[in-house]
């Protein structure tokens, strides 16, 4: 637009409505698009236009405000207008509904989301923070898992559990850095998996058969526990049952019936503890 194209008209013969939103009471500069006046503030325009500044630089007559008209031949929409001054009135505010929408989807599709799925991407924290600030629910629960259960922080005030092994230093877990109420659910679900699996993880499996349920007796200790501890595998149900399903329970004497039976079972422990997750997390199941 050009200075030549604006009018300037007097404020009392202006018969424009005023803007909803953008009519200021303490505004200092009138600008009517279409029908429909805008008192805005003269210093956040001119800031942004030179144009806007040496137009009203030439009205200083004697009114209060400045009233400037952008002719309707210059396409200018109110639609637009009010855009441009969301942007200049709200810069940390920009709201684009669909780009908001896309970028939470993109978001969502690249993270895990199911017990299947679970993996452990790197900057989970990171994730982890954008995930609860914009309600990103289908990838919360993975990303608190990985980050209780795989990164480190300060380890928690166990009453008497010093035998338990929050995760180690020795394996240089990444630190956490998330907001601090986010930190304290990490930590309150730390507590509650290793509640949860301890009593599962030190109480030796049976088996249908005798011979079979003698067999896992002798090898629970050596096969599953120590390996467990060695691990961090108590503050780990879902890789540490992963481990023990992935054990060839066959060559250690245990009869295929037994090991698909127990199979299941571990796995049904898999989805015991991803299944509580929501309840320990205090989420609901949102999609
Ligand atoms: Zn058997």
């Amino acid at each position: 637009m050009t200075v030549n194209g604006i009018n300037q008209t007097d404020i009392k013969a202006n018969t424009a409505r005023k803007h909803p939103t953008y009519w200021f009471d303490d505004g200092s500069l009138i600008l009517q698009v279409e029908d429909v006046a805008y008192n805005l503030h003269k210093t956040i325009l001119t800031r942004h236009s030179p144009l806007l500044q040496s137009l009203t630089r030439n009205t200083e007559d004697g009114y209060k405000v400045s009233v400037v008209q952008i002719p309707e031949e210059l396409g200018v929409t109110g639609e637009d207008f009010d855009k441009l001054l969301e942007h200049l009135y709200h810069d940390m505010y920009l709201n684009f509904p669909n780009v908001h929408k896309l970028a939470r989807e993109r978001i969502i599709s690249l993270l895990p989301r199911s017990l299947e799925g679970l993996s452990h991407p790197e900057f989970a924290d990171q994730a982890l923070t954008l995930a609860v600030r914009y309600e990103l629910y289908p990838i919360q629960k993975a990303l608190f898992y990985t980050v209780s259960t795989h990164m480190h922080f300060e380890e928690h005030d166990g009453e008497g559990d010093a035998n338990i092994e929050a995760p180690s230093q020795a394996e240089a877990a990444p630190s956490v850095h998330v907001p601090p109420d986010v930190l304290q659910r990490c930590k309150d679900l730390l507590d509650q998996l290793i509640a949860h699996f301890t009593p599962i993880l030190f109480t030796v499996a049976t088996a249908g058969h005798m011979a079979c349920t003698d067999v896992l007796a002798e090898t629970w200790m050596p096969l599953v526990i120590q390996p467990a501890l060695e691990n961090n595998g108590l503050c780990r149900p879902i890789e540490t049952l992963q481990a023990i399903i992935d054990l060839d329970w066959g060559t250690h004497g245990l009869c295929q019936e037994c090991v698909a039976e127990k199979v299941e079972e571990w796995k049904g422990e898999q989805a015991v503890v991803w299944n509580k997750m929501d309840e320990w997390l205090g989420m609901q199941k949102k999609e």
